[in-house]
Order: structure tokens, then sequence, then C-alpha cells
């Protein structure tokens, strides 16, 4: 590519809106344009810088088993109220409406549409499992957009999910994108820990969050100077509990929700028993009920439930609201049946299901039945925010160390939540009707892209690891006027590019400090400088990263470089 013909508008200036390197040098190094708050143009180099990550995504999942497709960015509303995600997901979702006023989505995340998809397809155990991804436009109407394209409105995401027939299955299918992300990361050259993360609004005992170690990173990360032990502190609501003979009473008044509101009246309390380690309460916060489910170290104490470690909170209506038997999840806000039998999928990854009845209205918020579907592992439900650094690890291995981290990719066994809410259902080998157990995998493909520069630039610009880079090499003859400089640049270009290279050559009119400051502001790892020596056919060849240069000759220059 020549720089003349192309569109990289560097800036001298630090940008004065720009408050971190990697949205600083995007900006300064001609690679993004903001359109309005956390809404990009890509230019070309970050385009270029775009596919490449991509192409190591694509290689990764393929290698993985998984096949790439590409849904809808415009989703309707009747998918998202299937799964109750239409209530829950908040503002954060973009919704419009068409000419005939229905209602839509512009996707957040796919599971919907992935799960429509696939159960109109797939009847039979023969056809599981399966995997599919795409990469696509994301829009998420972020509260506060910010470090460029790190948190934007509208990003670019690779999507992947898997469908499985037995737990087993999902185990197997979990790791095999595990150990793809792994090499994502690792081949994008970034320095990154995989953690184990907070099931969120998604649910999910088997969670875990890929964060590149940067100090400008929204989530901090616990992790074990001596073991593999790492998670996000960002865990479930703060329990305060204390303890009595072999039951741990939780202090439901001190429970502090999501949205920091207190809890005013309890109208149940909550019993951990021996032999359950999950259990739920509905209360009232603000006029609205609030199911609370919690989970304790049962398993790790011997029998004897010693700590509440973190609850989920479903956050319900009021009960002149309630109309309708509704599939909810943590962090769902939106009316409920308090009449009906109500079906409450908790957002665990371990599948638990829990099935009530709310009772009618002298007793109205008498909650009933729990029925937890597998084994919650809760020894990784440790709430973090209690830990402070030096303490021994969750896992009896070495002290707690603290990081922080930029969350660029994220893995979670979905369990049955979609497929359940959404009737995605196969038949077993008996000839069973079973839902679909699933898996879902993010990577922020433009997040990572700024991740990368954030762990890789110097006061002068960005270092691009090899593996990512927008070129390989950048040729600069010094002074295009100059015929013999000029020549020389451009048979070197045509000669590289003819055997494979990725090249730029700055062919522009521009001086030499002109030049070599947006060279060095590009990152690109090997710089050619075409000079005075041209006529002796001698060139400087330049190293990005080290700064080490040295002059060779023309003949030489391809074993030099490589
Ligand atoms: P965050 O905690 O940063 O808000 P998330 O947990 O909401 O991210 P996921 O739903 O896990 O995000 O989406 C998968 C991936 O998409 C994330 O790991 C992240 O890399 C990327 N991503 C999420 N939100 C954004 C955003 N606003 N801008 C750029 N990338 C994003
Ligand atoms: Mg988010
Ligand atoms: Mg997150
Ligand atoms: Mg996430």
């Amino acid at each position: 590519m020549k720089q003349s013909m192309t569109f990289i508008p560097t800036l001298r200036e630090v940008p004065a809106d720009a408050e971190v390197k990697s949205h600083q040098l995007m900006l300064r190094a001609g690679f993004i344009r903001q359109n309005t708050s956390g809404v990009y143009s890509y230019l070309p180099l970050a385009h270029k810088v775009l596919k490449k990550i991509e192409q190591i995504v694509r290689e990764e999942m393929d290698k993985a088993g998984a096949s790439e497709l590409l849904m809808p960015a415009l989703q309707q509303s009747e998918l998202w109220q299937e799964s109750g995600r239409w209530y829950s997901y908040g503002p954060e979702l973009m919704r419009l409406k068409d000419r005939h006023n229905r209602e839509f989505a512009l996707g957040a995340t796919h599971e919907e549409m992935i799960t429509s998809l696939v159960r109109d397809e797939v009847k039979s155990y023969k056809r599981l499992p399966l995997a599919l991804y795409q990469i696509q436009t994301k829009f998420r109407d972020e509260k506060r957009p910010r470090f460029g394209v790190l948190r934007g409105r509208e990003f670019i995401m690779k999507d992947a999910y898997t469908f499985h027939a037995t737990n087993e299955s999902l185990d197997e299918g979990y790791q095999k994108m595990f150990t793809a992300y792994q090499n994502i990361f690792s081949r994008c050259g970034l320095d990154f820990r995989a953690v184990i993360a907070d099931s969120g609004a998604m649910g999910g005992t088997d969670t875990h969050e890929f964060m590149v170690l940067s100090d400008i990173g929204e989530d901090t990360i616990a992790y074990s100077d001596t073991s593999q032990y790492a998670a996000n502190i960002e865990m479930a609501p703060v329990i305060t509990t204390y303890e009595k003979s072999s039951e741990a009473f939780v202090d439901l008044k001190k429970i502090e929700t999501p949205n920091q509101k207190t809890i005013e009246e309890v109208s149940g309390f909550l019993e951990v028993s021996k032999e359950k380690c999950i259990k739920s309460v509905l209360f009232k916060v603000d006029e609205k009920f609030v199911l609370v489910l919690v989970r304790g170290d049962h398993e790790v104490n011997d029998i004897k439930v010693k700590n509440v470690y973190g609850a989920s909170v479903v956050e319900l209506a009021t009960a002149e609201e309630t109309k309708e038997v509704l599939h909810c999840t943590p962090g769902y806000v939106g009316p409920i049946n308090v009449s009906d039998q109500v079906e409450v999928i908790a957002d665990h990854g371990v599948a638990s299901i829990v099935n009530g009845v709310c009772g009618a209205n002298e007793e109205p918020f008498h909650y009933t039945g729990v029925n937890i579907d597998r084994d919650a592992k809760v020894s990784q439900f440790v709430d973090l925010r209690f830990i402070q650094e030096g303490d021994a690890s969750p896992d009896g291995e070495g002290t707690i160390k603290f990081a922080k981290g930029i969350e660029v990719g994220h893995v979670f066994k979905l369990g049955t939540r979609y497929s359940h809410a959404m009737n995605a259902t196969f038949l077993d080998e008996n000839g069973r009707s079973q839902p679909m157990i699933m898996g879902c995998y993010g990577i922020g493909v433009s997040r990572t892209l700024a991740a990368i520069i954030e762990q890789n630039n110097d006061e002068n610009g960005i270092l691009w690891p090899d593996s990512v880079s927008p070129f390989q090499l950048h040729i600069i003859p010094v002074n295009v006027k100059n015929d013999t400089q000029r020549d020389l640049g451009e048979t070197l270009y045509s000669n590289f590019s003819r055997n494979g290279y990725e090249v730029l050559l700055d062919d522009r009119q521009e001086r030499a400090g002109v030049k070599f400051a947006d060279s060095d502001l590009i990152g690109i790892p090997v710089r050619i400088t075409v000079g005075k020596k041209a006529d002796e056919g001698i060139v400087e060849v330049k190293l990005r990263k080290t700064g080490e240069s040295f002059e060779v000759s023309i003949n030489d220059l391809q074993v030099k470089i490589t």
C-alpha cells in the first residue's frame, strides 16, 4: 500500500478527550475516528489489524470444530420475549420499531437468535454436539462508553455457541473453546490470564473471562502468586453471615442488591441446611419482590455449612403488574405471576432450575419449592470482595495478589437456560425429549485490537506484535524528489510485495522528520529507510521495538530482515 494513496490521518497532539494510551494512539496514528459517542470508523490501518485478529480467531475456531455463519443484527422482539430478556436486559439493549410498529432489538448478543435457529432444525441427539460462530457487529447502549473502542456502543464480537446432548459433552466443548481462546490471545501477543468469572446476568459456575493485564482495566483480578488460581473479584451481592451451630443465617437486612438498594422488608428468612447449599427466599425491596438464591460452601467445610458466599438476586414486580408466567434470570426485572405455578430458571450455569409457587394474597410473598438440578460447584463462589491482597487463596495455594484486567473474552456454560425457556429440545437415545445443553463464548474483536495497543506501545507510538501488525515492512524513501531514492524505494516495494510481504511505502512528499514520526506512531515492526546511500545500494533497517538499526546492502536485505 502506498501512503500517498491511502488514508492515514495522523495527529501530532494528544487528543484532549482520550484518557487512555490505546485510545490516544489509535486517534493519533490514524486508526480510528469517532462518529458519535461509542461509535467509531475503523480506518484502513485498523481495518487491516482487525482482519488479522479475525483470521487468528477463525483459524482457532475452525480448529476447535466450530463452523462460521452469520446471523442478523436486526432481531424481532418476540425472540427476546421468549427468553425473558426483552424485560431483563434493560436499557443496554438497543430497541427500535419498524414502519408497522413492530418491535426489534439490535443484537447485543445472539443466544436467542441461535437457539431459535437450532431448535427449528436439530431434533435428534445424532446431530449433536454442534458448534457455530460468527464475527459480527454488536450493539449495546453502554451507560459509559469510554476508552475509545475498548467500550463502544457498536463493536465487533466473535460469538460462538455450542449445543450438546449431555453435560459431559458440554464440558468437552467448553474445554476446546477454552484452549482455542488461550491460543488466540497468545497469538495476538497479549499478556493475559483466564480468570473465574462472575456469573452476572448470564449465569454459570463454569465461566471464565480472559483478562488482558493492564492498569486501565475496569475489572480487578485476584490471583495466586504460586498457582493457576485467578478470579474476577466482581462477584455476586455481598451477604453478611454469622454462624450458629451447623446452620448459617444470613442477615438479609444487610444484603446489598446490585443496584445498591437496601432491603427493607423481609418476608422470609434464609436457612442453609446440611443437605442443600442453595436456598431461595422472597422478600420486598422498594415495593418490588426480590428472590435471592444463595450459595454456600457446603462441601468445602465437610457437611457443615459455614459461610454463605454469594447470591443471585432476581427482582420481581409488584403483584398488580403480574400477569404472565416468565422465565427469569438473576437480575431479571419484570412481571411474574404470583398466583400460578412460577418457573424461575436460576441462571447458575449448573442448570439450577428453581420451581416455585408464589402464594396468593393472604400470604403474598411466600415462596415454596426449591429444586436444584445438579450439584453446584459451590467452592468457586467465594465472595472475593472480602479478600485482601496477601490473604491465603481459595485453592489453598500461595497468597492473593491483585491486578487490573481488560476483559477480552468470556466463555460460559449456559446449561439449559435458553433451550428451556425457548423450547429447544431434541430426542435422546431413548426417544425422550430433552432440552439442549448449551455453551456460549465471546471475544471482543475490536476491544482486543485496542488491548494489544494498550500493552504494546512506547512514548513514540505503537509497537505491533508481528502476528497482527497492519504491515510487516515500512519502506521510507527520505526524499522522493531524489530519483534514485524514489526508484529504489519503489523497486524494494514491488519486490517485497511480490515475495508475499505486506509493505507500506511512504511515497509522500513530506519532510523526513514527519515521515519518521508517523512511522514510529504507526509502529510497523521493521522500517527500511532509503536515504543518501541509495546510489550505493545501501539502506538502513530499523527495528521498531528495540530501536536497533543497521545498514544493509539491498542484496542482503531479505536475508537480514527475516
Ligand atoms: P464488560 O464487562 O466489559 O461490559 P461484558 O461482560 O458485558 O463486557 P460479554 O457479554 O461477556 O461482555 O461479551 C463478550 C465480549 O465482548 C467481552 O468479553 C468483551 O471483550 C466484548 N465487549 C463487551 N462489551 C463491549 C463493548 N461495549 N465494547 C467493546 N467490546 C465489548
Ligand atoms: Mg457489559
Ligand atoms: Mg464483563
Ligand atoms: Mg463478560
